[in-house]
């Protein structure tokens, strides 16, 4: 069998949420033991993630188009859920009746580990079901902001269940995490510094961050003299406000004059060394203008793809 396996968000501005735990790390972790799983029951995998894109919807449409051309039999997209703190369980969503079939023997695995049964529930408002022209399920593994079921999971036992769900065998590969993503790789922290960097956010002597996941006190620098630009509180750690705002960044929306966009203006004045108000103002066009003008775009004051693209790649 064919897998196309989709490690949920992990590549900004898609990312996922945060909880106790945060989800992006969780999917990694289950995900590539679900992949190792599979390959080792003599299966194939399609890692469908990519490594870039430049919106939400183009995170997800680049995910099932990955799917569909390499002609997967089964995709499945890996995700944790989040809500009130309260809520927990699984819940997988499907939308053809062979999905829910597969849909429901995983959900019936994951369900014998502890996990309360939310149901096989109907997919059809999630983009990469609808675009999937093959078996292809959602896997809401468990809460990642509900102490159950954080207490309860283990993710070498969710990827058992998972591929035991999908293939009918029990992995016998047991996936030990590498070395260095057990002693000190944090996800999170190397997921800022490619952002940071992205966001041309250099450390003190104006270089690059290393991207090797330690909290070093450039990433640190980096990340205060983001959260000063950004009015926001500067604590030398990204919680939610600061991942928004990179996000949203990201995001690369188009920016018009007199547009009071917050984060997004902020951080194109300061690229344009603008005085920095969060307000798209006459000084603001001047010295949108004058970079337009230096970078061979058109001059018309407004910040579409080409600039975005010339600020942020
Ligand atoms: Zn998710």
């Amino acid at each position: 069998m064919r897998y196309g396996i989709d490690i949920g968000h992990n590549c900004p501005p898609d990312t996922g949420a945060r909880g106790l735990k945060f989800e992006d790390n969780l999917t990694v972790d289950v995900g590539n033991r679900v992949i190792t799983k599979l390959k080792a029951l003599g299966n194939e995998v399609i890692e469908c993630k990519p490594s870039k894109a430049d919106t939400v919807r183009d995170s997800l449409s680049r995910r099932v188009n990955r799917a569909k051309s390499a002609d997967v039999d089964v995709y499945v997209s890996l995700h944790f859920n989040a809500f009130n703190g309260q809520a927990n369980g699984t819940e997988i969503f499907a939308i053809s009746e062979n999905s829910r079939k597969i849909a429901k023997t995983v959900l019936d695995e994951i369900v014998k580990l502890g996990f309360f049964n939310r149901g096989v529930k109907r997919g059809s408002h999630l983009f990469v079901l609808r675009n999937a022209d093959m078996t292809a399920i959602l896997v809401e593994c468990c809460f990642c902001d509900s102490r159950k079921d954080m207490d309860l999971f283990d993710s070498e036992k969710m990827a058992n269940a998972i591929v035991k769900g999908l293939t009918g065998k029990l992995p016998t590969e047991e996936v030990k995490p590498l070395p260095d993503e057990e002693d000190n790789v944090d996800m999170s922290t190397l997921r800022l510094q490619t952002a940071l960097n992205r966001l041309k956010m250099a450390d003190k002597n104006g270089k690059p961050l290393q991207e090797d996941g330690k909290l070093d006190p450039e990433t640190i620098f980096a990340t205060e003299r983001f959260q000063k630009i950004m009015g926001l509180q500067v604590t030398s750690v990204a919680g939610n406000t600061t991942w928004n705002a990179i996000n949203m960044i990201l995001a690369k929306r188009v920016i018009r004059p007199n547009h009071a966009g917050g984060p997004i203006v902020r951080y194109i004045q300061h690229r344009m060394g603008a005085e920095v108000d969060g307000v798209y103002g006459p000084q603001t066009e001047v010295a949108v203008r004058r970079f337009q003008r230096q970078n061979g775009l058109l001059v018309d004051g407004i910040i579409g793809s080409r600039s975005w693209q010339i600020l942020i790649g």
